[in-house]
């Protein structure tokens, strides 16, 4: 997210290799962007491939996790590895995020949701004031994150999609990890795998 000419962050940079990353980086140079923070949903390698690369670039700047997710972070190097894939360690230690916490961007507050489930410390980010939710994979346009790796669990992510998620606005704009953005309303009507309580 960003505003022209001014501070931006990133979440999840899972941008693959030196020719992803330098795709970020001129896109950053080409707005005159100054990024003040990384964020992270969680570890999962597609989020987090390109995180050293990028704090190497910007060592000033902090980046976020909530405290669950640091042995998947951990792992990942390795993780990388069983695949075939380069997963920097991370060298920088984190700043932890936890519910209810907020961040401030300019004017916009972005509150912190533990919404675990899919990884064991996914979070999510919500801005009320322009209806928008950045949900990892958490949920997705009528789907949900997998929940067959390692921590994952179905009961606890249907649990926080309708206990956290669902009880937001319908018109909320959903910021998915992967695939085409969607809102509250729309997978509270058509999402096949967590259907809403009262319903
Ligand atoms: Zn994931
Ligand atoms: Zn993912």
């Amino acid at each position: 997210m960003y505003e022209e000419g001014g501070e931006c962050w990133v979440v999840d940079p899972g941008y693959y290799g030196p020719e992803e990353g330098a795709d970020l980086l001129k896109f950053i140079e080409g707005k005159k962007l100054r990024p003040t923070k990384v964020l992270l949903t969680h570890a999962h390698l597609d989020h987090v491939f390109g995180l050293n690369d990028f704090l190497t670039h910007f060592p000033t700047i902090p980046f976020y996790i909530h405290a669950d997710e640091m042995p998947v972070l951990q792992a990942a190097p390795e993780v990388g590895e069983r695949y075939g894939l380069y997963c920097a360690a991370v060298t920088k230690a984190p700043e932890f995020l936890k519910e209810g916490d907020t961040l401030h961007f300019g004017n916009e507050v972005f509150e912190v949701f533990f919404t675990p489930g899919h990884s064991p410390g996914s979070i999510s980010f919500y801005n009320k004031n322009n209806h928008l939710l950045i949900s990892g994979d958490v949920l997705f346009q009528g789907s949900i994150g997998r929940t067959d790796l390692p921590g994952g669990s179905f009961e606890l992510l249907e649990q926080h999609i309708q206990n956290k998620l669902y009880p937001l606005p319908d018109e909320t704009q959903v910021l998915s990890g992967h695939g085409p953005v969607t809102t509250i309303g729309e997978e509270k009507a058509h999402n096949p795998f967590v259907r809403p309580l009262n319903n």
